[in-house]
């Protein structure tokens, strides 16, 4: 088909209101734009690719435990199905969006298509605070979201998983929804949950490790040995804590880590062991631990070190941070924590950086282990899990590097070529159902 740059339909997805600076959804279109153009991306299917093809908002009743109903929004969001059953996490939280959601469900297509695993992008979200809620209007809001949903999700449709304040339990409750409405246990339809309901052996460690594994194999590239390394990490939950704790057990220094209450520090190494033990006894934070100097998010940011982990949220590092950044490799562990305006610094600074959609896939891709092993009814060693897992990222890590030299572009871009080109290809084979 011809093909002309000039018919890029970009109002798509800026009108009618231009995205605030910080929309993750614009985020993640800026970079999808300057892939689309290395690729000669048929404008057709740009248009196509750049919309989720579905959206579901639902109003989701809850009793409160005062008696009260309260309502909260939900949302789904299927960004693409053409590798296979769409693919992502659920997060509960105050801020989160509608926007938000798209742009994390576009990640998760491309995610999945970087990491060859034969998934589509989705991502779901509820507007709540899990924090002041209670065990049983967790459940009650989970079981109800379920419920709204549940032509939506599916072990052949779309498999919702763990993200941002959701954990084991609330899959655990998706699963048990899901399946009081279809008669039977469906195990599939949900990744993330506990063992012993089909769960997975090392998915809950799974994106931290995927994250020591990429960053590994960055350093190998530049010839970098983990003995000789700095490493600083913000945000201390399922990903940060777990990526820190295998860092340090290959030999990396830890120096410094952050959450919600703020920065700590140590020149000579934390133990992050210790921290995890803390965190676990202190209701979820560090709040109080006294074996280290404290530090601003800021100063995390812009530590002296050789690899810096943002494993929070988006939107962490703009220009301003990314001129002070003195770390040689960054690895996403958190989904677009680096807005657009800091790629071209960073890339001018000479930072490796590793991006999300290839740093923390190593959660879907456990997930993707999960559901195989949920079909077949037949589980596999935590060894197995572990060994599989390092091949494929680090097969991932070598054919983004690959990709991104061949074009002269950064890892970034590189991997956002990739997964955009599986898909498209994947599209033009199947053709437009008329
Ligand atoms: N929420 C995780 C992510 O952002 C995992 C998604 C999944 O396993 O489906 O990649």
């Amino acid at each position: 088909m011809p093909f002309k740059f000039d018919v890029y339909d970009r109002s798509v997805y800026r009108e009618p209101a231009p995205l605030d600076r910080d929309d993750p959804f614009r985020s993640m279109m800026e970079r999808f734009d300057i892939a689309a153009e290395i690729l000669e991306l048929n404008p057709g299917f740009y248009e196509y690719l750049c919309r989720p093809t579905r959206t579901h908002i639902t109003s989701i009743p809850v009793v409160m435990d005062t008696g009260h109903i309260k309502v909260f929004e939900g949302y789904r969001v299927i960004h693409n199905n053409v590798l296979g059953p769409s693919k992502g996490g659920i997060r509960y939280a105050p801020d989160v969006s509608m926007n938000e959601v798209k742009a994390l469900a576009a990640w998760m297509t491309w995610k999945c298509a970087v990491v060859d695993v034969p998934f589509g992008g989705a991502k779901g979200g509820v507007v709540c605070n899990p924090r002041e809620m209670s065990p049983g209007e967790l459940e009650r809001l989970t079981r109800r979201y379920t419920a709204d949903l549940i032509d939506v999700f599916g072990p052949d449709k779309d498999i919702p998983a763990p993200d941002m304040n959701t954990n084991e339990q609330i899959m655990a409750w998706i699963l048990d929804t899901y399946s009081m409405h279809s008669r039977r246990t469906e195990n599939a339809v949900v990744t993330g949950k506990p063992v012993g309901l089909g769960g997975s052996k090392g998915r809950q460690e799974a994106t931290g490790r995927g994250v020591m594994t990429v960053t590994l194999a960055a350093m190998d590239r530049l010839d970098l040995t983990p003995d000789d390394c700095t490493v600083a990490v913000q945000g201390f939950g399922n990903v940060g804590s777990i990526a820190a704790q295998l860092l340090q057990e290959s030999g990396c220094t830890v120096v410094a880590v952050s959450d919600v209450t703020g920065g700590y520090y140590r020149e000579d190494g934390l133990d992050i062991a210790a921290m995890r033990t803390y965190v676990q006894n202190h209701d979820g934070t560090l709040d109080g631990y006294d074996q280290a100097e404290s530090l601003t998010n800021e100063e995390l940011l812009t530590l002296d070190c050789d690899i810096l982990v943002p494993a929070a949220k988006e939107d962490q590092i703009d220009a301003e941070i990314a001129r002070n950044i003195d770390a040689r490799i960054i690895v996403e562990g958190a989904n677009g924590p680096t807005m657009p305006d800091a790629d071209d610094i960073l890339n001018e600074k000479g930072v490796l950086v590793i991006p999300d959609i290839l740093a923390n896939a190593g959660g879907v891709t456990v997930s993707y282990f999960e559901w195989v092993q949920d079909r077949q009814g037949y589980f596999w060693t935590e060894e197995s899990v572990r060994d599989r897992l390092e091949q494929m990222m680090r097969t991932a890590f070598e054919r983004v590097y690959e990709t991104a030299e061949e074009h002269d572009v950064s890892l970034r871009i590189g991997a956002y070529v990739m997964g955009i080109r599986k898909v498209a290809e994947a599209l033009r084979i199947r053709g437009i159902y008329a």
